[in-house]
């Protein structure tokens, strides 16, 4: 046997010790054993010395030992946690301790060294390895990517899910928590950074978080972090979170779909209705407290519908999404263009100096609309009505500036379209002004309110009373006369129209047989039609019944004109032109009216039923010799003649106006030169001396 003896006093104290104590040489014999350690393993020091120190090691552990042995001795120090063999031939865990003994010149070199059980710790970690395993599985298998962060050493494991969500192989990504971080949207890096730190200082039970990450194709995936810290150090700081990454890309791109959807509008892509007074709010705001001034426009598009009915919703489609761009293009890229709906536009101009410069961009935009529309092979023309209200000049309030602004909108179209108008307060009463008489319009056929004057139109040559138009006028009770300007839109919004325009018929019908046979054979009278009248369910049956009823008085003989506006043609209705057939057919004459104000050109005349056409008063009101006006009147009466319509001047007052029109070869003339409309008695005399 080698190896020394322990001394008796040392010898004492080894029995005491709790602890495994054992002394090797380099050569691994085993010199010293305590007794708990010799009693561990059921052997005597001889049977140990034997035995050989190795051979009480588990297999699986030797490699290791021997490793770390050979360290041991160029360094004096041994550590290691290893299996060893039990007196029943079980194997326990234990932590192995040594330090080499001071040694003198030419003795050899010795480790004493002690054992700690540590089997319950490392069945513990086995247990926790096995868990984390686990619950990594069942992450994995409802298709999460796992993550487990070691925070102090800055190391981060991915699972194979995680990797494979962004597209890369376990290779491409290092297990560092820099990696993904890096590949966080720099949008949402902030956020997940204070939710990360609220969870760390523990505000938060569990971190979660949504973000977006860069694959490795370039895309970018919306995934929801969650996660926990699992341990932390005495301090409380954070040292291990484990969580989870879900790819929540199709349900954040359904939420975008669907916030897309109620905030902005469908086909144009413009900010909706909604969206517009969200961002009036703010805009409204910020002028209240900058003291800034800002204009509502109201838009809409004049004859839209005739397009949509006309040409087919596709086409309609296609002139709203050259409509918004022509409007985006008229203002500055920071202004807000929103679609109401239909044919409603909305422009909100902020910033403004005064209200002049709102109204620039309104003729701006009118101008930028009145160009022709290329539709597929179509050549399509509408035109633009504004209505402007201004912050705070016409209202303060949201809804005052939308009711200002829609007035305002109401008196351009009434004003005959393709114009804008400004909010002024008259405009508030007017509407009100409206409203009563479009109630009180109900009861005046009823209670004989209405009437007609009759105004004569002349042959141009020899101021011959040949024709004459009948208007209408309205004796309100309390208001007196009514203009048609103002209460026929009434009529036409109302429906009121229909019933008022057969009375109109009649009484026209009626009255022209009493002059044909007492005074004039030869008379025709024109009664103007609402394109409503048209348009209306049995549009067709009233004809049928209208041209019945001139054949039943014998007025089949162009005793009656109908006259018609620009606005029923553009329609471009089949249905229309198949009206104004029936109504030819039975002996009725048509009259297109205001000439030139609508879109119409004069080209595509031809393809309707028409025999006259009225020249609008607008061009004759400033005829002068060498004006554009006249220039204008003379193609309009050769293009006519060529055609083989007959052209009536409208609005003429004036002997040069009238000389002017004779000279370009205009067949009649109407106007307060020759007659103002008349009363039934008055007309009568009139006509009496045959010449106005
Ligand atoms: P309109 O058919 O263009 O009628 C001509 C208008 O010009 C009439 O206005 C007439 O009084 C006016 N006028 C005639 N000569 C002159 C002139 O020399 N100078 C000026 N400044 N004006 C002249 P009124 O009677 O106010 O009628 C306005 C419009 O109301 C008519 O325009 C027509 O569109 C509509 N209207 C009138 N009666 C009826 C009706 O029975 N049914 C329908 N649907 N509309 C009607
Ligand atoms: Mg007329
Ligand atoms: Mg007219």
């Amino acid at each position: 046997m080698s190896g020394h003896a322990p001394e008796p006093a040392s010898s004492a104290l080894l029995q005491a010790l709790p602890q495994q104590l054992w002394l090797l040489d380099a050569s691994l014999q085993p010199s010293l054993a305590s007794p708990s350690l010799l009693d561990f393993l059921g052997l005597s020091l001889h049977e140990l010395q034997t035995l050989g120190w190795r051979q009480i090691i588990h297999p699986l552990d030797r490699l290791e030992f021997d490793l770390r042995w050979q360290q041991a001795l160029l360094c004096g120090r041994f550590e290691m946690d290893y299996r060893l063999r039990d007196a029943e031939g079980r194997y326990r865990w234990q932590l192995a301790l040594a330090q080499a003994l001071p040694s003198q010149a030419g003795q050899p070199l010795r480790l004493l060294g002690t054992h700690t059980d540590i089997s319950a710790r490392k069945e513990a970690e086995a247990r926790l390895r096995e868990a984390d395993e686990l619950w990594k599985l069942a992450l994995e298998s409802v298709g999460d990517g796992v993550w487990d962060w070691y925070i102090q050493e800055d190391v981060e494991i991915y699972s194979a899910r995680i990797l494979q969500m962004y597209g890369f192989a376990e290779s491409e990504i290092k297990p560092s928590p820099s990696e993904l971080d890096a590949r966080t949207h720099p949008e949402d890096r902030a956020q997940m950074e204070l939710d990360r730190a609220a969870h760390f200082a523990g505000q938060v039970p569990i971190y979660s978080n949504e973000h977006r990450v860069l694959c490795k194709d370039g895309s970018w995936k919306w995934i929801h972090s969650r996660g926990m810290v699992i341990s932390r150090d005495a301090q409380g700081r954070p040292l291990r979170m484990v969580g989870t990454h879900t790819d929540i890309t199709q349900r954040k791109q359904a939420e975008a779909l669907i916030w897309h959807q109620a905030h902005f509008d469908a086909l144009t892509g413009l900010p909706n209705r909604r969206t517009l007074r969200d961002r009036l709010e703010l805009l409204l705001m910020a002028a209240e407290r900058e003291g800034g001034r800002l204009a509502l426009l109201f838009i809409d598009l004049d004859h839209f519908k005739e397009v949509n009915d006309t040409l087919g919703h596709d086409m309609g489609d296609a002139l709203l999404l050259q409509a918004a761009e022509r409007i985006r293009a008229c203002v500055r890229p920071q202004e807000t263009v929103a679609r109401m709906g239909g044919d409603e536009f909305t422009v909100v101009l902020s910033d403004l100096t005064d209200s002049a410069e709102a109204e620039a961009v309104a003729q701006k935009i009118i101008l930028a609309m009145a160009a022709a529309f290329h539709l597929h092979e179509e050549r399509v023309f509408v035109s633009a009505s504004i209505g402007i209200s201004v912050f705070p000049d016409d209202g303060r309030q949201i809804e005052e500036l939308f009711k200002h602004a829609d007035q305002a909108l109401y008196v351009a179209k009434g004003a005959g379209r393709n114009r804008l108008g400004h909010f002024t307060p008259d405009l508030q009463q007017a509407a009100l002004l409206r409203m009563r008489l479009s109630n009180d319009l109900r009861e005046a056929l009823p209670q004989g309110q209405l009437s007609l004057e009759y105004q004569a139109i002349v042959a141009m040559g020899s101021r011959v009373i040949c024709k004459a138009e009948a208007l209408l006028r309205w004796t309100h009770p309390s208001r007196g006369r009514i203009g048609p300007d103002l209460f026929i839109p009434l009529a036409e919004s109302s429906g009121l129209i229909i019933e008022i325009g057969e009375w109109v018929f009649q009484q026209a019908a009626r009255q022209v047989l009493d002059w044909r046979q007492r005074l004039h054979p030869g008379l025709q009278i024109s009664i103007n039609k609402s394109p409503v009248q048209f348009r209306h369910q049995q549009g067709q049956a009233d004809h049928d019944q209208w041209v019945a009823t001139a054949q039943e008085l014998g007025l089949a003989d162009g005793a009656l004109a109908i006259e018609i506006t620009e606005g029923l043609l553009l329609e471009g209705d089949s249905e229309v032109n198949r009206q104004l057939e029936t109504l030819r057919q039975g002996g009725f004459l048509v009259s297109l009216d205001d000439f030139g104000t609508g879109f119409s050109s004069l080209s595509y005349l031809h393809q309707y039923a028409i025999d006259l056409l009225k020249i609008d008063q607008r061009f004759v009101r400033n005829l002068r010799p060498g004006t554009k006006d006249l220039a204008l009147c003379k193609a309009i009466i050769t293009m006519a003649h060529e055609l083989g319509l007959q052209v009536v001047a409208e609005g003429v007052e004036t002997q040069e106006q009238y000389e002017l029109l004779r000279s370009a070869g205009c067949d009649y003339g109407q106007g307060y030169l020759f007659a103002r409309p008349l009363p039934v008695e008055a007309f009568e005399q009139l006509l009496r001396q045959g010449k106005a």
